[in-house]
């Protein structure tokens, strides 16, 4: 977990609206990997006027600009307190209501702890620290230990209004925090002042690495070592080699685009002895899912063997059905009536010896797979140095994955 900086300068804040400053602040936000990758919302309230600007959903923060916020009616989206449920497709419709221009972006479904919560300024971010102390067996316990009674937390959530809820009530129990650590999910801080909401996100978000670093009791997180990486050339072959197999298995399900990774830390992972039982176990957070889906395909290797691994065309193309056959299995498990099926082939295909290829229907889809892919191997890194790595059961994951239906889904 590296150390975060703040990249506030007052100079360039100096003499914004609180619109621009909302945008700043987002873009300062988004321009961490290690805050959010995707995802992630931002918002600001003028009390006065009633009105609260919110990140439109499916908005990267770090490409923020005045258009991707929309305006609500703040009045409105306090009148959805009293009411004891809301799905997100429920949720959707009614800020749709709440829009103040109904041809503005798209609100995020966690519009409501934005509106909710009595703060001028809230952030919310998926940092990659916060989630390795969520993502393990005791993480309340964890952030007890690193924030004390500075943030509530709020466990495992199934819905934007749920999470709003929860957390509006831990908040009731504590009235003096600074922010919530949502479990599984990510961190919320709020404030009346752009600058220093934003440096709450850093100092959160450090103070959880620094304690990491500090309480590392696993030098070997995944177990060590069992297969060497193949030489650089060697694995750009087999890089280049896979990406026709798996189109020539999935036919025209095939994404389309795919990238190569084989940096120190993919290599690390996919050469390691828990890599593979690591790597069944699910994302680090909701909104990941829609790229990652819910596990990627390990590819299985023949250790003993000269040529470890079985990646001829055929070979490949059993482990793929292999795949495909498990995830039309977890779907039948647990679809309702009229659900309709994702793709079954993995997005994600991790290669002992050789790295990882991440496919997207388009190119930067598939670069922003690859890099949720390798903040997902940092974060089962960090939290198995102190623990192990946990994420969704299931049931969890195939509500997260089939929670709304096309569009809406992007907004986690
Ligand atoms: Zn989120």
């Amino acid at each position: 977990m590296p150390a975060m900086r703040s990249r506030w300068k007052d100079q360039e804040a100096k003499g914004k609206s609180a619109l621009d400053l909302l945008v700043y602040r987002s873009r300062l936000l988004g321009a961490d990997p290690d805050l959010v990758l995707w995802g992630g919302n931002t918002s600001s309230k003028d009390t006065a006027r009633g009105v609260l600007w919110v990140k439109g959903s499916g908005k990267l923060l770090r490409d923020a600009k005045e258009a991707d916020f929309c305006a609500l009616n703040l009045h409105k989206l306090r009148g959805a307190l009293p009411r004891r449920g809301m799905t997100d497709a429920e949720t959707a419709a009614f800020l749709k209501n709440c829009a103040l221009d109904p041809k503005a972006s798209r609100p995020s479904v966690e519009t409501f702890l934005h509106a909710w919560l009595p703060f001028r300024v809230i952030d919310h971010t998926h940092p990659d620290a916060i989630l390795a102390l969520t993502d393990t067996s005791k993480p309340r316990e964890f952030c007890r230990k690193v924030f004390g009674r500075e943030f509530v937390f709020v466990p495992v959530a199934k819905s934007g209004f749920e999470i709003a809820k929860r957390l509006l009530s831990e908040f009731g129990k504590k009235p003096g925090a600074k922010g919530a650590i949502l479990e599984k999910h990510g961190l919320v801080v709020w404030g009346e002042d752009d600058k220093a909401c934003y440096r709450r996100t850093i100092e959160a978000a450090s103070r959880a690495g620094e304690w990491i670093r500090k309480h590392c009791r696993n030098p070997k997180p995944f177990g060590g070592e069992v297969i060497r990486p193949f030489p650089k050339g060697k694995r750009k072959t087999l890089l280049r080699r896979i990406p026709a197999g798996m189109k020539s298995s999935m036919g025209r399900e095939f994404p389309g685009y795919f990238c190569c990774v084989d940096d120190k830390e993919t290599l690390e992972f996919v050469c390691s002895a828990r890599g593979p039982a690591l790597s069944g176990k699910g994302p680090t957070t909701p909104g990941h899912i829609y790229f990652t889906k819910r596990t990627p395909l390990f590819l299985k290797s023949n250790l003993s063997s000269e040529a470890p691994l079985d990646i001829n065309r055929s070979g490949l193309a059993k482990q793929i059905k292999k795949f495909a056959d498990a995830e039309k299995k977890y779907f039948r498990r647990f679809a309702g009536p009229g659900m309709r099926m994702q793709s079954p082939y993995p997005a994600v295909v991790l290669i002992p010896g050789v790295g990882m290829i991440a496919a997207g229907k388009n190119r930067r889809a598939a670069l922003m797979t690859a890099e949720i892919y390798r903040h997902t191997i940092r974060v089962m890194r960090a939290a198995c140095s102190i623990d192990d790595y946990r994420s969704f059961s299931p049931r969890q994951a195939f509500e997260i994955e089939y929670w709304l239906p096309g569009q809406v889904r992007q907004s986690a």
